[in-house]
């Protein structure tokens, strides 16, 4: 089915600051039922106008400009419809072409209470909102905003941040952190489908990396939402998000990604490294979904080696080990093998000890060391705080490809790990 044709049958607008909302009603007052076209009833038109124009101002006030459309004295149209006559699945969604956007919002989203139907359609409005606010700041405006696209992540990434942000107390908005917390080994780049094929990718897509830009954001509460609206904004042609970022943050003194164990990268040396800690940095996604995936969980034992792996990673994205100390264990000594050459290696690997309440207690990052053949060997050493302490290591890719879709192999990165216990 067309866009018009759907179009045509929303009879009712209910018209706000910024957008004019069409809808029709499913058992209207006279004449022929609407089915599942028609909303039940106006409450639901209500939470979508209210969150799209919360998420509106929200913005606003953080310095982003209205789309083009209001500027020039039109509302933003927004269709409440059924949405799986337009797109499978029937998720809401917003459509962009040259700058101008439509967004298309579901007449009934299935949840089984009123107040779940309530929170769920605020949720998913904040997310479309953010969309339209973002998507005429493309860089190449003339096309749409299609998957799988450079941008796609961070466009899905910054909706769903968003919503987390208008709608704190809502639960709906925790949906994704389940990908988040399950795989780190996930390149922050990661596309809802698994294109080109044979790429890496498929379904949650970026909307995981959600918890990326709320880390960066609270990592950097003076400049971490100029940081967010200046990555759209002044991107040239050519860039992607990740390289924007990388542009911006070096800017302002910081390094995004960066191999040597003695720069304190944002990705590398602090944001896989603090999420490892996740009751810490977001205790209502630990509160639902635990701790983050470990790769293995290994007991060191005094004089003996124990080892795991091989294991491949992708660029932006990290694994954890657990490493726990038999009895009479004070220290661990631990080694990753790289398969690349030093000259191609961009792993980022620290040992941290963390005490019996779970916090950290001190970081030691891997150093390159000799006696590797043909790879790259990478050592280092901590004691454990106490018996019932842990040494988690946090190992990531932190290579920045100059393309999207990197075939290049320092994009997948494979190593095994020994650790010895003394
Ligand atoms: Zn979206």
């Amino acid at each position: 089915m067309n866009f018009n044709l759907v179009i045509r049958q929303l009879v009712q607008n209910l018209r706000t600051r910024t957008f004019v909302l069409n809808y029709c009603l499913r058992n209207p007052t006279q004449g022929r039922g609407q089915g599942l076209m028609g909303v039940d009833g106006e409450e639901l038109i209500r939470s979508y106008a209210e969150a799209l124009e919360r998420t509106c101002a929200f913005l606003t006030a953080r310095g982003w400009a209205l789309p083009p459309q209001v500027v020039s004295g039109d509302p933003v149209p927004v269709y409440v419809c059924d949405t799986t006559l337009l797109l499978e699945g029937g998720s809401p969604f917003t459509y962009t072409r040259n700058g101008l956007s439509r967004v298309f919002l579901r007449s009934d989203n299935g949840e089984p209470t009123r107040e779940a139907l309530r929170q769920r359609a605020a949720v998913e409005a904040t997310h479309e909102a953010a969309h339209v606010l973002t998507h005429f700041l493309l860089p190449r405006r003339t096309s749409r905003l299609e998957m799988p696209d450079p941008w796609g992540w961070f466009d899905e990434a910054f909706a769903v941040f968003l919503e987390g942000q208008i709608f704190p107390e809502y639960a709906e908005n925790l949906r994704y952190a389940l990908h988040w917390v399950r795989s780190p080994e996930w390149s922050l780049e990661r596309d809802a489908l698994a294109f080109p094929p044979g790429y890496p990718g498929g379904w949650p897509g970026g909307y995981f990396a959600a918890w990326f830009l709320e880390y960066l954001v609270g990592r950097y509460p003076g400049f971490g939402w100029d940081l967010l609206r200046d990555t759209w904004r002044n991107a040239t042609e050519t860039e992607r998000p990740v390289r924007v970022l990388a542009r911006l943050l070096s800017q302002r003194g910081v390094m995004f990604a960066d191999p040597d164990p003695a720069v304190p990268d944002l990705f590398g040396a602090q944001y896989c490294i603090d999420t490892y800690f996740v009751q810490r940095v977001f205790p209502r996604v630990f509160a639902r979904f635990g701790e983050r995936s470990l790769t293995a969980r290994l007991m060191v034992q005094p004089g003996q080696t124990v080892g795991d792996g091989p294991d491949a990673l992708e660029h932006l994205a990290c694994r954890y080990n657990r490493l726990d100390p038999a009895q009479r264990t004070t220290r661990v000594q631990l080694t990753l093998e790289a398969q690349a050459t030093p000259a191609t290696c961009f792993l980022k690997a620290a040992l941290v000890a963390a005490g019996e309440d779970q916090q950290p207690r001190q970081t030691v990052f891997l150093q390159r060391a000799a006696g590797s053949r043909s790879g790259t060997r990478l050592q280092g050493e901590v004691n454990f705080p106490g018996p019932s302490s842990h040494v988690g290591l946090v190992v990531a890719n932190v290579f920045v490809p100059a393309d999207r879709w990197p075939i290049d192999t320092r994009a997948r990165q494979t190593y095994r790990i020994e650790a010895r216990g003394l």
